[in-house]
């Protein structure tokens, strides 16, 4: 047998389990949930729906035909060149988490949408995956290409984990389950509506979740579930039946902004310009977190996951200052190489004449500190 058949085939098998697939906040101590705004109704169909497109992922004769075009084009091809990773600086982390108010913004990246983000004084962590596949199982599913940029130990406290969605690339069991180990409970994880349960039945109880345009504040800091355009889905029966959402987090020395997974929509322009009161005061979003990968073959992925050219769109919808690129590098989930989004990113970015101090990427385990 040829050897690619087999993680094809494997991976065919993986995906096909999957995408066959298919709430008042709660406050913990120090933390507050409000409504900021009229919330996004759950449907009478019991299920979460976008705002600008009706369904997602599509039909399952999309899903068939893309896997049939990879498998028979052996897709992705393998990268051409080395995701850049580099050793962590362990101590410059660590001395950042603990400086309280005098804390710098900086951003470690970990691997795919998992990033620390350190400011307002608090230890943040997006979409936090540890584990060797992003899969319901480990012996099946994507394999990370290489090792997280900060191992799960050497992390400093985490005060808050968000939490953009379901998918197993994004809510990782063993990851949020030692992150709430470790800290003893103290960590709070912020989720989409309708993941509380799976968080409870998992023995996390310091859970708060959110309809879009809800809030919980934190240390002052307040953290706002926001509407982006993709899905939810664990198993065969739970498809759209939790939130999706981005993530705005508002503090007194910094704003930012975690995309999750999203395809591009109006969505990030919305989002700009209710929140454009409350982001006046520093001038709009010091940074942005967007995804920038898992973005071909674009008839199918284009709903759901946006590529480079429609990232640097986002940049500017959502006015700021400065963006990063996640989700890409780390898990083998579409048609593209591994080592492509950020080659793409740089054509954009040439083709629409951005910097690219504006809207660039880090290295595996690379931490950058940012004007505050
Ligand atoms: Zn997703
Ligand atoms: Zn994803």
């Amino acid at each position: 047998m040829p050897t690619y058949l087999k993680p094809r085939g494997l991976k065919f098998a993986w995906l096909f389990c999957v995408m066959l697939a298919g709430c008042a906040p709660q406050s913990p101590l120090n933390a507050t949930a409000q409504t900021t705004a009229s919330a996004v109704p759950q449907a009478q169909d019991g299920k979460f729906h976008n705002n600008y497109v009706d369904t997602l992922p599509g039909p399952l004769t999309d899903l068939l035909r893309w896997q049939w075009n990879a498998w028979r084009n052996n897709l992705p091809p393998p990268p051409t060149t080395a995701i850049p990773v580099v050793t962590p600086d362990l101590a410059a982390i660590r001395a950042n988490a603990a400086a309280g108010s005098a804390m710098r913004p900086a951003i470690t990246w970990i691997g795919h949408a998992s990033m620390l983000v350190q400011a307002n004084g608090l230890n943040v962590l997006t979409d936090p995956i540890f584990s060797e596949r992003a899969s319901p199982v480990q012996w099946i599913g994507p394999k990370r290409n290489q090792a997280p940029g900060v191992a799960l130990a050497d992390l400093p406290p985490i005060d808050v984990v968000v939490i953009s969605h379901n998918h197993y690339d994004h809510l990782d069991v063993a990851s949020v389950q030692a992150l709430n180990t470790r800290a003893a409970g103290k960590t709070l994880f912020l989720v989409p509506m309708g993941l509380k349960e799976w968080f409870a039945e998992e023995g996390i109880q310091n859970v708060v979740e959110l309809n879009w345009w809800q809030s919980n504040t934190l240390g002052g800091v307040d953290f706002m579930l926001t509407p982006v355009q993709h899905w939810s889905a664990r198993g065969i029966n739970d498809r759209h039946k939790t939130l999706w959402g981005g993530w705005a987090v508002m503090g007194p020395s910094f704003n930012w902004y975690f995309g999750g997974d999203s395809g591009y929509s109006a969505d990030f322009k919305d989002t700009a310009t209710r929140l454009a009161p409350r982001l006046a005061a520093r001038g709009g979003f010091d940074l942005a977190l967007i995804p920038v990968g898992a973005y071909e073959p674009e008839w199918f992925m284009q709903p759901q996951h946006m590529n480079p050219t429609q990232a640097l769109q986002v940049q500017r919808d959502l006015g700021a200052k400065h963006s990063m690129g996640v989700h890409w590098g780390t898990f083998n989930l579409t048609d593209e190489p591994l080592d492509q989004p950020p080659r793409d990113l740089a054509k954009a970015r040439t083709a629409q004449g951005v910097p690219e101090d504006v809207f660039s990427v880090l290295a595996i385990g690379e931490t950058r500190f940012l004007k505050p």
